[in-house]
């Protein structure tokens, strides 16, 4: 009998650990501590006992019982205050959660920032076509068909008269296609060329900037870009205008800005030569005029072109291209 209790008491003090409701704990009262529990069966086969051997199973039962009611009084305390035992690991003064918040992609918040610049100049957005027709993308921008301009730029044709546009430029030729001057537009968009390494992908974005009107000089042009460089990069960023080359502008010039890496000391990033070029600009060439009706006698105007990617590598100092293309949601986190 002295096993039976102790086994009892062992079983009932396991079991007491599982109970998650009072109706639960009401079962476990019944069992052991009822009318007809294993204990109170126990309590009868007392009398059955030798006289010398009832004190001591007589205490022992005593002890058993109280034990089994102490932890039945604890448990019925626990559960009527609420808690269960997984709560001693929850601490509800702890600071909750945050949910994740997404945000604009980098790309995305860098060509925001360039076109508010260039709105508060006054000029205004527009978007184009990025499946290309030739004629836009090449032959009005005065790149006729066999030029060597046309090899700078890796094209993905879709078919002989239609392009993946390689950059935001045909849209000059719509925009003034489409109406007469003044015109002042930028066109911010995806561009694509055949071309993958650590500075260039398949695709990028370019925004686009024309302005043409009465009397309007390389000065202009200067001015307008130099303040963008000043609001982008700070007002202490030097810059210099470079003599340079492209089809549908005349004179070219490409703008390079003081290393924001080495502030010009010479580093890897600017190939030690203390600058970085952003963007390639130029007065429209007279020939793009005739393409589309305006008298180059009257009128006169520059376009530019930036790529996104570039200004978003130097504005946050990222030196992989691609890390803006795969998606690693640590480095998207960043921004
Ligand atoms: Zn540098």
């Amino acid at each position: 009998m002295k096993e039976e209790l102790l086994q009892i008491e062992k079983k009932a003090s396991d079991e007491i650990e599982t109970i998650r409701d009072l109706s639960e704990l009401e079962q476990f009262r019944i069992a052991y501590l009822g009318k007809k529990s294993v204990v109170a069966s126990s309590m009868k086969q007392l009398k059955a006992l030798p006289p010398e051997e009832r004190p001591e199973a007589g205490k022992l039962a005593n002890r058993v019982k109280n034990r089994l009611q102490k932890l039945l009084d604890e448990a019925r305390n626990r559960l009527e205050s609420g808690k269960t035992l997984d709560d001693s690991l929850l601490d509800v003064t702890l600071p909750g959660r945050e949910p994740a918040r997404g945000t604009l992609h980098p790309i995305t918040q860098v060509l925001k920032e360039i076109c508010r610049i260039f709105v508060r100049m006054g000029y205004s957005v527009l978007t184009g076509p990025e499946v290309e027709l030739d004629y836009y993308n090449f032959e009005a921008l005065n790149f006729p068909k066999d030029h060597p301009a046309r090899d700078m730029q890796d094209t993905l044709y879709v078919s002989d008269k239609v392009v993946l546009r390689t950059h935001t430029s045909p849209m000059q030729v719509r925009v003034m296609e489409s109406q007469p001057p003044p015109v002042s537009v930028i066109v911010p968009g995806k561009v694509y060329r055949r071309d993958s390494d650590v500075s260039h992908t398949p695709m990028f974005h370019q925004v686009e900037g024309l302005l043409v009107d009465k009397g309007v000089t390389l000065g202009d042009l200067k001015g307008s870009l130099t303040s963008f460089v000043h609001q982008m990069f700070g007002k202490d960023t030097s810059l210099r205008f470079r003599p340079s080359f492209f089809p549908f502008t005349e004179p070219s010039a490409e703008v390079d800005i003081r290393c924001v890496i080495c502030k010009g000391k010479g580093c890897r990033t600017c190939s030690n030569t203390g600058w970085l070029e952003i963007l390639g600009s130029g007065m429209v060439d007279p020939e793009v005029y005739r393409f589309v009706g305006y008298d180059p006698e009257i009128y006169s105007g520059f376009a530019f072109g930036l790529g996104i990617e570039r200004i978003a590598m130097l504005k946050y100092g990222i030196d992989d291209i691609q890390l803006f293309f795969k998606n690693d949601i640590r480095f998207l986190r960043q921004f």
